[in-house]
């Protein structure tokens, strides 16, 4: 399996996951011209996709969704009430390329397994994906507020994993957002702090290899090496390594990473 997180942040998400006979997006939140490009970079047609599975409906997730699944003919894959919840904007998209995934449910497209994960964001019912092909997996989640055991138990041995490390909670709070904003981002329906990240992170990675892909960065309360630094020292105390334990990987609002491979270490990592 392989990936690419093609952006992050607020200014727009996507993912593209391929396996060998399968090629889907999560979210498309850029416009139909952008997602075409971040697909070039990594060397993909648009053309040649089979899918898109949208997690919430914020428009940062959405953007190129009806443009995508109208010009190549996409299915999609969501939940009932995000699809209610669509903004106008997206336009129509033919009831005969609209499957319903109930949350919580499992589902193949092709060779790829998927199963979605409740999380608790602001929007009508936001949903995270883990992806299985063979023994190899791979997990989106991003736009939470906290973390509950029920989503660390979903991502029990996830090999890949793009997580969200939103804020930190001092620029957040020094900041010049709206007093309403912060509360929103700081509440339990909205985005999670780099402290409360690299929290979870702790009890979710094992220091079997795992590639984590910090994201949905916010550009104005959050420095990628501030991010970065908290994930490393929550980890440390729990005496994992960033580098040899887990590989800690960037992603941009302005460009897609490198097509990665989902990598399954052989060898169990010295206590
Ligand atoms: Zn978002
Ligand atoms: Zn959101």
């Amino acid at each position: 399996m392989k990936f690419s997180v093609l952006a992050s942040g607020s200014s727009g998400n996507s993912l593209y996951v391929e396996t060998e006979n399968t090629r889907l997006l999560v979210d498309a939140g850029l416009s139909g011209k952008q997602l075409g490009q971040r697909l070039a970079q990594i060397g993909v047609k648009a053309e040649s996709l089979t899918a898109i599975l949208v997690s919430h409906e914020h428009i940062d997730h959405v953007k190129g969704l009806g443009v995508m699944a109208r010009r190549y003919q996409l299915p999609i894959y969501l939940n009932e009430a995000t699809h209610q919840h669509l903004p106008s904007s997206v336009g129509d998209i033919p009831s005969s390329l609209v499957h319903f995934m109930e949350t919580g449910a499992s589902l193949s497209i092709a060779d790829i397994g998927i199963e979605s994960i409740a999380i608790s964001h602001d929007a009508a019912e936001p949903m995270g994906f883990r992806f299985f092909e063979k023994e190899e997996s791979l997990a989106i989640v991003t736009d939470l507020g906290y973390v509950n055991e029920k989503i660390i138990r979903a991502l029990e041995g996830v090999h890949s994993l793009i997580w969200e490390s939103n804020h930190d909670v001092n620029m957040l709070r020094m900041g010049s957002y709206p007093w309403n904003v912060k509360r929103r981002i700081l509440g339990d329906t909205g985005h999670l702090s780099n402290e409360d990240s690299a929290a979870a992170l702790q009890e979710i990675v094992q220091g079997i290899g795992e590639q984590v892909f910090l994201a949905h960065l916010s550009q104005d309360n959050n420095l990628l090496e501030l991010a970065h630094l908290t994930v490393k020292n929550v980890l440390k105390e729990a005496g994992l390594h960033v580098g040899t334990d887990i590989k800690l990987h960037e992603t941009y609002p302005d460009r897609a990473t490198s097509l990665q491979e989902v990598k399954i270490k052989t060898t169990i990592a010295s206590a």
